[in-house]
């Protein structure tokens, strides 16, 4: 009998192709609507990532509202996924869809400042502790307009990031290190240039790679997740986060801190939660409750070394910004997340369901005598296939398991259970119930109980 990760492969192989049928079979019209998507989409897909859930073609969606979501052949799920977080806070809030139905009649982009954007303004920095702010359409705008800011701040060319980082479609941070050296991410399409020139890639929770990444003075700013979330989650070492500050700073580095996914662990994110003073932070998915909008923070003392960088340079076109950024209509919807949705009462709500569901998996381990791990970031929390939590990339990322993780996603999407591709990341909106993770938990243990 083959095992992985204690669990019986020739069971659960044969238990996934009878899912892959029960998928096929009970889902008609998504069917019909992939093989026609082939002829005009690129892999059949709008977006290429959509061909990597673990289903055999793609599920069409009819609507989503609150946690949960409808399919085009009317089976309903409740979503643990969230589009990857950019609905957080549950599909379509109320303040937010009024916000836009009102709002959209009355300009939606015009290249000019609105009121609402000194709101928004405001708010970030009374809960990031950042006193100035810019706006992007996506994190990945965000943090490439960051890192430029950055390097044209201090003038300095080099980044660092922590080996198995993501923080989008951002080029220069598609670095691992491979035996102790930064190498291009293998996976990384189309780009000519040697991304390693100019950046430099450290283990997470390493304090002594990071102090000598940094000693030669050459690097702009740190650019991190408080925690990780993208190679399964790395939580930072108690301690870790003051003493890592400390070295960045003594360096005349930036902080930049990606509070994309951490935003799970607070109204501030991390960062406010556990005391961190960032130099720069970014902030994208659930802002604006679904529209695409992004906002990146700057501390006193940066903005204004990164406004003389901007004045001293010749007048033209700065590399930074995109033309709908702040539009109208996403300010509008920014201000009606942060002030009605994205509160602490909701996250109260969200850490408490995270908890209950973070608690019932650990049981559920535990009864299977399963060498698995289980991590909570506030309203997120993650299984990985490890017995101890991983500490870093290298770590995380030999705890991934992709035939097991479709193996256990299909099955759970066939029960109306649907969860993030390419993670075991499990996010609770403020409208999950506690029913949702009983069912959750019931699935699992009864696909546990045909495989372990
Ligand atoms: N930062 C982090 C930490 C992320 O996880 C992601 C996306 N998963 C991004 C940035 C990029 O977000 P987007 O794809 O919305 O630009």
């Amino acid at each position: 009998m083959a095992t992985r990760h204690g669990i019986d492969l020739d069971k659960a192989r044969a238990l996934h192709a009878r899912e892959t049928a029960d998928f096929l079979a009970s889902r008609p019209r998504s069917l019909s609507l992939a093989q026609r998507a082939d002829e005009h989409l690129l892999f059949g897909v709008p977006l290429h990532w959509m061909d990597d859930w673990p289903t055999p073609a793609s599920l069409y969606l009819a609507e989503a509202c609150g946690a949960r979501l409808t399919d085009v052949d009317g089976h309903v799920y409740a979503d643990f996924c969230l589009g990857d977080t950019g609905a957080m806070f549950g599909h379509s809030p109320a303040p937010v869809a009024e916000a836009i139905a009102r709002e959209s009649a009355r300009g939606m982009t015009a290249m000019l400042p609105g009121e609402d954007a000194l709101w928004v303004a405001g708010e970030l920095a009374r809960r990031f502790g950042l006193p100035v702010w810019q706006f992007a359409l996506s994190a990945s705008d965000a943090n490439r307009f960051a890192i430029r800011w950055a390097r044209a701040a201090t003038g300095r060319d080099a980044l660092l990031v922590f080996n198995g980082c993501y923080h989008g479609t951002v080029d220069d941070v598609f670095v691992d290190l491979v035996d102790g050296a930064a190498v291009p991410r293998a996976s990384l399409l189309g780009q000519v240039y040697d991304v390693t020139e100019h950046s430099r890639v450290v283990e997470f929770n390493d304090l002594a790679a990071l102090e000598s990444a940094l000693a030669d003075g050459c690097v702009a700013c740190v650019l991190a997740e408080p925690a990780m979330t993208n190679i399964g989650m790395v939580l930072p070492d108690p301690g870790y986060w003051e003493q890592a500050q400390d070295i960045i700073r003594r360096h005349g580095s930036l902080l930049l801190l990606d509070e994309t996914h951490t935003i799970s662990c607070g109204p501030g994110g991390y960062g406010a939660a556990h005391g961190l003073r960032p130099d720069m932070l970014v902030l994208g998915k659930p802002l604006a409750g679904g529209l695409p909008a992004a906002a990146y923070g700057f501390s006193a003392e940066l903005a204004a070394r990164a406004q003389q960088a901007k004045r001293a340079a010749p007048p033209g076109h700065s590399g930074i910004g995109t033309t709908l950024s702040a539009s109208r209509l996403a300010c509008a919807a920014m201000r009606a997340n942060l002030a009605e949705v994205m509160t602490e009462d909701n996250y109260r709500i969200m850490f408490e369901r995270a908890g209950q569901l973070a608690k019932g998996l650990r049981e559920l381990f535990a009864r299977f005598a399963l060498p698995w791990c289980v991590t909570q970031l506030g309203a997120r929390c993650e299984f990985q296939f490890a017995a101890k939590p991983p500490r870093n990339g290298s770590e995380a990322g030999a705890a991934q398991d992709e035939e097991l993780e479709r193996c256990i996603h299909l099955y759970l999407l066939n029960r109306g259970l649907l969860i993030t591709p390419f993670h075991n990341m499990l996010l609770l909106s403020p409208h999950a119930t506690e029913g949702d993770a009983r069912r959750l938990l019931e699935a699992f243990g009864e696909w546990l109980e045909g495989v372990a």
